[in-house]
């Protein structure tokens, strides 16, 4: 049976994947699979801490590209109406308050190809005024060239967001305005202008279980792993072509939060869109699989996302509690003492090792 021993590679002394490894993870039976999922979170995460990020949209619809799930692309009639990039003050206000409610990260995603000039210097402002609040920063704005995302570093970016979405398989079935490697070289440019990477994907579009495993082997096995991976499940949108798209099993959505946490044990894994859709149960199945991350608020872009009161009323019946600011993010010479304590925390012999 495989087990989630290290197997590190010379350069980087981190396992990296195959596609039949991660395969034989994936199908390992449901609560082996739950139990080195939980075994491996333990060694890096408190199980009881949920990191709570909220998004805002910032500009709305009237997209060029035909991703076939998004209903804000301009080739679909999905009933959007397109909007223009908003207010800096109000995206500032609104960050406010989802600071007050006990986020700590704002997301702030725009539906373009990619950003254009005229609009650099919003966004720029709109980074600065939300640093200022003492919130982490991340933004999903389309591909990024190398000086975009420098300039982007340099106003204080914290996260960028960009998935992949699918596997490079299964991907020209969903996207075609785009390929798999303009993903990966818009993640590389991020990586090197030294922004955190989040990156994760879509369930429900038609994908197979091996599409999901390779998703996972691309993530694990970028040169570093992204720090946030989001696992979306499909809200089908009438007018899309992927409307009518089959729901995804929530025993399979549980196996690719766990098979995800194994492979990729020092980042967040994040429970995204498609919460609507998902029981109590469910959700706590995912926790304990390893999620640890969530987007709060009543809206996720143009989707509906539970209430912050359900949310809290789960984190009361659960024993959750919302992670801190940089909480097993040592990033930042501030954060040394919390790098130390994770790294005695993880040679504990009291925390149970799979060899
Ligand atoms: S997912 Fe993003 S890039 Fe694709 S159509 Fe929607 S807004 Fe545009």
């Amino acid at each position: 049976m495989l087990e989630a021993s290290p197997r590190p590679d010379a350069a980087t002394s981190r396992k990296v994947w195959t596609a039949q490894e991660a395969r034989e993870l994936f199908d390992l039976p449901f609560m082996e699979l739950l139990f080195q999922a939980q075994t491996v979170h333990r060694r890096s995460f408190d199980p009881n801490r949920v990191q709570m990020s909220r998004l805002l949209s910032i500009k709305t619809g009237g997209c060029p590209e035909d991703c076939s799930y998004c209903s804000q692309s301009s080739r679909y009639d999905s009933g959007l109406s397109a909007s223009k990039l908003i207010e800096v003050q109000r995206v500032i206000s609104e960050a406010r308050r989802a600071r007050d409610a006990g986020a700590t990260r704002y997301c702030m995603g725009a539906a373009w190809r990619s950003p254009k000039e005229r609009d650099m210097a919003q966004i720029v402002a709109m980074i600065e005024g939300v640093k200022a609040l003492g919130m982490e920063t991340c933004m999903t704005l389309g591909m990024l060239d190398g000086d975009q995302a420098r300039r982007l570093k340099t106003a204080g970016l914290d996260y960028y967001n960009h998935n992949i979405d699918t596997s490079e398989a299964h991907y020209s079935n969903v996207i075609t305005t785009r390929t798999f490697a303009d993903r990966l070289e818009t993640l590389q440019n991020v990586r090197d202008s030294g922004i955190k990477v989040c990156s994760g994907g879509i369930l429900g579009l038609g994908e197979g279980a091996q599409d999901r495993v390779d998703m996972l082997v691309t993530l694990a096995n970028l040169p570093e792993p992204p720090e946030s991976v989001p696992v979306n499940m499909l809200i089908p949108v009438a007018g899309t072509p992927l409307a009518d798209a089959d729901p995804v099993d929530p025993i399979d959505f549980v196996r690719v939060i766990a098979t995800a946490r194994i492979m990729m044990p020092e980042s967040h894994v994040r429970l995204s869109a498609g919460r609507t859709e998902m029981s109590d149960e469910m959700q706590a199945l995912c926790f304990f699989a390893g999620a640890n991350s969530i987007f709060v608020g009543d809206t996720l872009l143009t989707k509906d996302n539970p209430d912050e009161d359900d949310d809290m009323r789960l984190f009361a019946k659960l024993g959750l509690q919302p992670m801190t600011v940089h909480e097993h993010m040592p990033a930042t010479d501030d954060d040394v003492g919390e790098a130390r304590r994770l790294a005695a925390r993880a040679a504990d012999p009291a925390i149970p090792v799979l060899r």
